[in-house]
């Protein structure tokens, strides 16, 4: 099997594997138990938090662990809404290529009240920072803004995003589910008040996540609980979860400069490959791109035929975002980035990881290419 979905998920590594392995048998215990095995546990979590929020340039009291990312970007987006609320503040921007996890959630706001502004964003699927300047009001509470694209990988420019947010006091987040571990996050430098990750998408575990909430900014608990992070989200910690994400994490930022290089000379031969066949649109930005991401439309061609066909022949790779796909509807992504609903239903997805050769991407070349020509 060839895998190439590590945008919808990817395979642990080993350094995430063996920090979890003493947790699933001998170490036990519960974080809130006072016993020597509740401490060993205790400890634990502690040093994931300082783990974690040293890779992001944060406190470790800033740092709340979830069970995913879309429980993050909630958490962060709804913590805003009641604090703006609380000064009057109830008007949220956002841009129309975000992730359902945020584009959800500002739906559910709506519901309630909350007005929401979706920007446009250009062929590429950027977001335009003066646009987000002119559309910021008084009444502006928050503006949510992902870092990466999760279907056409273009990173937005979160830092500039981020100073315009800081100096017009609106809080920003940005959603960096798809970005964590594979381009440096520095909360600083990207001036956001809050920041979400998801470990399953840098070799962690699946169901753990964390979110970045800036001290001072009022946090609302999605789980009350029995008091755990700081009494901000309820629940015994997923301890062997969290601490896999940790480690996980740290290793992608040691190692980062030099995967990035191999993954994107996969990437840009992958690119090359494709773009040579009729009717290939490479999709998202040509250079300002997640180094694993590659995207294409196909003229007339089914995105979801191509992963069919891909798939018999042993090549796991999507034609939207995974949570999506199975819906006949052309992805929302594609509509923003202009691509009309015909050739926006012919996506195809193929996201690397350092795990993937060069054999690997010729042999994709080679069966998309077979595909095409004898559709
Ligand atoms: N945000 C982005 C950009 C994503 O790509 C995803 C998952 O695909 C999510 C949020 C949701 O993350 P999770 O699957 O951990 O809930």
């Amino acid at each position: 099997m060839i895998y190439f979905d590590n945008a919808a998920t990817t395979k642990m590594c080993k350094e995430a594997c063996e920090a979890m392995f003493p947790l699933l048998g001998e170490l036990c215990g519960n974080p809130s138990s006072a016993h020597e095995a509740g401490q060993a546990a205790a400890s634990a979590l502690f040093i994931a938090h300082r783990d974690i929020s040293s890779c992001l340039g944060c406190e470790p009291n800033e740092i709340f662990f979830t069970s995913c990312g879309s429980e993050g970007d909630t958490m962060a987006l709804l913590s805003a809404a009641e604090y703006g609320t609380s000064q009057g503040k109830r008007h949220i921007i956002s841009q129309k290529a975000e992730h359902h996890a945020v584009l959800n959630t500002l739906k559910a706001l709506e519901k309630h009240g909350f007005e929401i502004t979706l920007l446009d964003v250009d062929q590429y699927g950027m977001v335009s920072p003066e646009n987000i300047a002119r559309s910021i009001r008084t009444e502006t509470a928050l503006v949510t803004i992902m870092t990466a694209n999760n279907e056409i990988g273009t990173i937005q420019p979160i830092a500039e995003i981020g100073k315009i947010c800081r100096e017009r006091n609106v809080l920003f987040h940005t959603d960096a589910v798809q970005a964590a571990g594979h381009i440096p996050l520095d909360v600083t430098a990207l001036n956001c008040d809050m920041l979400t990750i998801s470990a399953h998408k840098f070799h962690g575990p699946k169901g753990v996540g964390a979110v970045y909430i800036r001290r001072g900014v009022p946090v609302t608990p999605l789980i009350y609980g029995g008091g755990q992070e700081r009494g901000k989200r309820g629940g015994t910690e997923n301890l062997p979860a969290i601490v896999g994400m940790a480690a996980a994490l740290k290793h992608c930022v040691s190692v980062m400069s030099e995967r990035t290089e191999y993954i994107s000379t996969l990437r840009d031969r992958l690119i090359d490959g494709i773009s040579e066949l009729p009717n290939a649109h490479l999709n998202g930005h040509p250079t300002i791109r997640l180094c694993g991401n590659v995207s294409f439309c196909f003229g007339d061609t089914e995105g979801e035929r191509l992963v069919y066909l891909l798939n018999k022949k042993g090549i796991c790779c999507s034609s939207a975002s995974a949570c999506s796909s199975g819906l006949s509807e052309p992805s929302h992504v594609m509509l923003a980035i202009g691509r009309s609903p015909e050739l926006a239903k012919g996506s195809l997805r193929l996201s690397l990881s350092e795990y993937n050769t060069a054999e690997e991407i010729e042999t994709v070349i080679s069966e998309i290419r077979n595909i095409i020509y004898n559709l």
